[in-house]
């Protein structure tokens, strides 16, 4: 399950340690613990004593009990105001409006905690929605992102830490032949679908059906949609076309049928973005050969599993080969950063222009530091870095599936761990029987309340249901949030 590392070569020595390294506690340093049989007290023993958890980690834990978490002198509605004046929906990303007027507003955020700006502290499932796979603020990765400062950050330049990352990723999977870099996933994603259309010379791209790939996919709000209603698609057919997930057969058909038209297909290696299926055995392997019997580029986007399912990415852990590859989120440590990767002959089309790449921040030294830093690191823990990380997050999940079968309340926990999802089913009947057509709301509501049941008792989730486990969540913290989680769903049965 845990990919195997990179050889040696090519990995350079960590040396932006900087002047922390040696008075980091082994909690903070992944590659300290993991030399260690166990950092916190055993899940098992805390599990056990559910009565004695107590509130211990959450230093000024907010009280339970709706609106018990007021604090004084809030200033909290004074920004939100504020920021409604200046910034539509007083946000700077769409995601976070669907977290509605009780979003939090994070001031700090330290290990597996967030402080709001009353003070307020928050046991957090959130992460950056992915970026970050160690915790908030390492202070390795902020001694290295201080070095790197010191020696400025935007050179328009190739650069020595931009070569060590591409090197570092070139050595940590197979289908990575040549890499170029961005600032988001987005840029990534647009990038692969340019290759493919420079490299067979076809207009189509084929995504599936709730994949998310970046928010400038036509088919989002706003852009043309297109949606292969049939087998066959008119000539000039739409610029992305999207299928069902998951349907071997529905693939076959439809590329089969259509093959000369399609330059690639983009897929999320499990449904990271909506409900956390699983792909189904043998179907990225199945989708795999025929796009490479039919010529058309199949692209994996690994923006969320990238370095969060393994070092070797999805693609060492379902053991499958794309032509490109795109990265984001857990790369860069918090630092805005996307790649794309792949097949020399493909990528080489942007080593003469054939294919335009540009962006004035690509590459840029602290987001280069911070990916070099995170691989650096992963390498140096090893395989005990991601068996400790998926044994958490299984025993969270498991936790939660007990929690909710002993409130009454049927869940599903779907996904790999690090990265999974908890799914109502009483939400997802509500969903399948909305009239077709018909918008689903943008949080489920059964989730909703659940979400914000569990804000009230200091745990911060992302709205929908998606969770990841950071490296800083502790076994106590695991066993904290399925305390709070018991009581919030029995709180939903009563
Ligand atoms: N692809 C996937 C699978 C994603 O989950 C995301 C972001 N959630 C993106 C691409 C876009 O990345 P970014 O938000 O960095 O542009």
């Amino acid at each position: 399950m845990v990919a195997a590392g990179p050889p040696e070569s090519g990995w350079p020595a960590a040396r932006e340690q900087g002047p922390s390294a040696g008075r980091k506690s082994r909690r903070n340093d992944p590659v300290r613990r993991c030399g260690t049989a166990s950092w916190s007290k055993p899940l098992s023993v805390l599990l056990a004593l559910p009565g004695r958890i107590g509130r211990p980690s959450l230093d000024k834990a907010v009280s339970r009990g709706e609106g018990d978490n007021k604090v004084e002198n809030d200033p909290t509605e004074a920004l939100r105001r504020r920021a409604a004046q200046v910034m539509p929906g007083g946000v700077s990303s769409n995601i976070r409006l669907v977290e509605g007027p009780e979003a939090i507003l994070v001031r700090r955020a330290e290990g597996a905690r967030v402080w709001d700006e009353a003070g307020r502290e928050y046991l957090d499932y959130v992460a950056g929605y992915g970026a970050m796979l160690f915790g908030y603020a390492p202070p390795a990765l902020n001694a290295t992102l201080a070095s790197t400062l010191a020696e400025g950050t935007q050179f328009s330049s190739t650069h020595r830490r931009e070569i060590e990352l591409a090197e570092m990723l070139v050595a940590a999977m197979p289908s990575l032949e040549r890499v170029r870099f961005h600032s988001t996933g987005t840029e990534a994603v647009q990038t692969a679908f340019r290759l493919a259309r420079g490299f067979t010379g076809r207009p189509t791209i084929v995504k599936f059906r709730q994949h998310y790939h970046g928010w400038l996919i036509p088919g989002d709000a706003a852009l043309p949609a297109g949606e292969a209603t049939t087998d066959d698609f008119a000539e000039n057919g739409p610029p992305i076309v999207t299928l069902p997930w998951n349907d071997g057969e529905a693939a076959q058909r439809f590329l089969r049928r259509n093959a000369d038209w399609i330059a690639g297909v983009i897929t999320e290696p499990l449904m990271a973005n909506l409900g956390g299926h699983d792909p189904a055995k043998g179907y990225l392997q199945a989708l795999r050969a025929l796009t490479e019997a039919l010529g058309i580029v199949f692209v994996l986007d690994e923006v969320i599993t990238g370095f969060r399912l393994g070092l070797g990415g999805a693609q060492g852990y379902y053991g499958i080969r794309p032509d490109l590859t795109t990265f984001g989120k857990a790369l860069g440590g918090g630092m805005p950063i996307g790649a794309v990767g792949g097949r020399a002959d493909i990528m080489d089309l942007i080593a003469d222009g054939r294919v335009n790449h540009s962006g004035t921040f690509n590459g840029n030294s602290l987001s280069m530091a911070a990916g070099r830093w995170t691989l650096e690191t992963l390498r140096r823990a090893g395989a005990c870095f991601y068996e400790s990380l998926f044994e958490r997050s299984r025993a969270l999940m498991d936790g939660l599936a007990r929690a909710a079968e002993a409130a009454g309340i049927a869940v599903a926990l779907r996904g790999p761990g690090p990265v999974f999802w908890l799914v109502f089913e009483a939400d997802e009947a509500a969903r399948a029987a909305l009239p077709a057509g018909a918008p689903p709301p943008a949080e489920p509501p059964l989730y909703r309340r659940f979400r914000l049941g569990m804000q009230a008792e200091g745990i911060r989730l992302t709205p929908g249901g998606r969770w990841y486990v950071m490296d800083a969540h502790s076994n106590a913290d695991i066993a904290l949030t399925l305390d709070r989680a018991a009581a919030v769903l029995r709180s939903l049965s009563s």
